[in-house]
């Protein structure tokens, strides 16, 4: 059996990241960009007021102060969007509009609530402003954004290897690219074995259970960005297992118990058959009989692919997804950063670990003073799925550790992240 740490080294050892795609910019929400994005444009394009005010001549209201307004005679608006067509000459101003191109002539914008404005609507309704009183004293370049202020015509906008979120996509949009080279995302087989188990759309015939694995397996799959392709339920047996594989094309199978020491376990088998086994077992609770490997040309043009055989209980097979299949997904995906954010939290409870190996357990993580707390959310079984579902952490107990009394730290494995609690 081998530990955790080398498992995983084992995994990711076995992964690359996948070739790129053109994907339009919205899709690519998560994905890693593929090309280096240069800016041919200035953005802004021009010189424009980030504030509404009137756009003026520095030199003319640098004698201005408070009880000695400047006198400026206004020559028109100019709204975003427009391209102003007069000259700001001596002694007069533009009325602008934020996001407004500067006229020419002039080189600061003052606020609105800095001049006469208000007063002079006040005291002549209705009336256009024809003359402007400058109360406050405002310097060259004030309250103006300069033409490629956020990106410069010519400069590297986005890096490849960038991970895109939404102010990526914002900034994609503002240099009018509808679509972005991204390093596609993994398409993952999932198939659930056992005889015991029925499709969610069935009746449930007495000493059956539903197949919830292949759903809680796929939404994991889902949230972390890669694409799932629900291949349905196997019997167990070799022959139906070959049966639903038979069409496979994928970039990874995760197949879903069948995979322990059982009389009708022969997940393992055929991954032996049909490829090659990396390992199996992992010296961790939950999740033990986890078996990894490479099954040869399910990935289209003979490509192999790689294959976890998921442990069949129901939390086993999510815990062992969080701990190794994720990464594998995230560094196929192009991605560096492929560990959970782990915080040290103060275990409210003592838990035992008698098997010397890592325990995760299902924790709830709250924050109290600066402080993270972690407390069990119940029965720890396996199959228990509830407690997963109560769970915001994976509490992790080092193998090398028989208990751990309340009061220590531990490390835990944030699946979400816990709002801070009152008090
Ligand atoms: P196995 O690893 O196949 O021995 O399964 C271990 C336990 O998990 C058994 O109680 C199975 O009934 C249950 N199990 C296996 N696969 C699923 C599934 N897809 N959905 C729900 N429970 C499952
Ligand atoms: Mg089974």
């Amino acid at each position: 059996m081998i530990s955790v740490d080398e498992a995983l080294e084992k995994v990711l050892q076995a992964v690359a990241p996948l070739g790129a795609e053109a994907v339009s910019i919205l899709d690519s929400l998560g994905q890693v960009l593929a090309e280096d994005i240069t800016s041919d444009v200035n953005v802004p394009p021009r010189d424009n007021a980030a504030m509404d005010g009137y756009a003026v001549r520095a030199r003319d209201i640098s004698g201005t102060n408070v009880g000695a307004p400047k006198h400026l005679r206004v020559i028109g608006t100019v709204m975003a969007g427009a391209i102003p067509a007069q000259t700001v000459a001596p002694g007069t101003a533009m009325r602008i509009m934020t996001g407004a191109p500067m006229p020419a002539g002039a080189d600061c914008v003052v606020p609105f609530e800095d001049t006469d404005e208000e007063k002079q609507k006040k005291a002549r309704p209705g009336q256009p402003i024809t003359e402007i009183g400058i109360l406050v004293k405002t310097g060259a370049g004030a309250n103006i954004r300069r033409a490629g202020e956020d990106m410069a015509k010519g400069t590297l906008a986005l890096g490849r290897g960038t991970v895109i979120r939404p102010a990526e996509i914002g900034l994609l949009a503002s240099l009018g690219h509808s679509r972005v080279k991204a390093i596609r995302r993994p398409v993952v087989a999932v198939l659930a074995t056992g005889n015991e188990l029925v499709d969610i759309n069935q009746p449930l015939p007495e000493g059956k259970i539903y197949d919830s694995n292949t759903y809680s397996i796929a939404g994991l799959v889902k949230r972390y960005g890669a694409v799932p392709r629900i291949l349905g339920i196997a019997l167990d047996s070799r022959d139906s297992l070959m049966d639903k594989l038979r069409n496979l094309e994928s970039d990874m199978l995760l197949t879903i118990g069948g995979v322990s020491m059982g009389d009708l376990d022969v997940v393992r088998d055929v991954l032996e058959a049909e490829g090659e086994m990396v390992f199996w077992k992992v010296r961790m609770r939950p999740g033990k009989p986890l078996a990894f490997g490479r099954l040869r040309g399910r990935g289209g043009k003979g490509r192999e692919i790689l294959h976890f055989a998921l442990p069949g209980n129901p939390v086993s097979c999510m815990v062992s997804f969080e701990v190794f299949v994720r990464p594998a997904l995230l560094k196929m995906m192009g991605k560096n950063d492929l560990a959970k954010p782990m915080v040290e939290a103060e275990m409210e409870e003592s838990v035992k670990n008698s098997g010397a190996r890592r325990i995760y357990d299902r924790v709830i993580v709250a924050r109290r003073n600066g402080h993270y707390y972690a407390r069990l959310t119940g029965s720890q079984g396996s199959g228990v799925l509830t407690s997963m579902s109560r769970a915001n952490g994976l509490a992790i107990i080092p193998e090398d550790r028989k208990m751990v009394n309340k009061g220590e730290a531990v490390q835990v494995m944030m699946l979400d992240w816990p709002e801070e609690a009152g008090g």
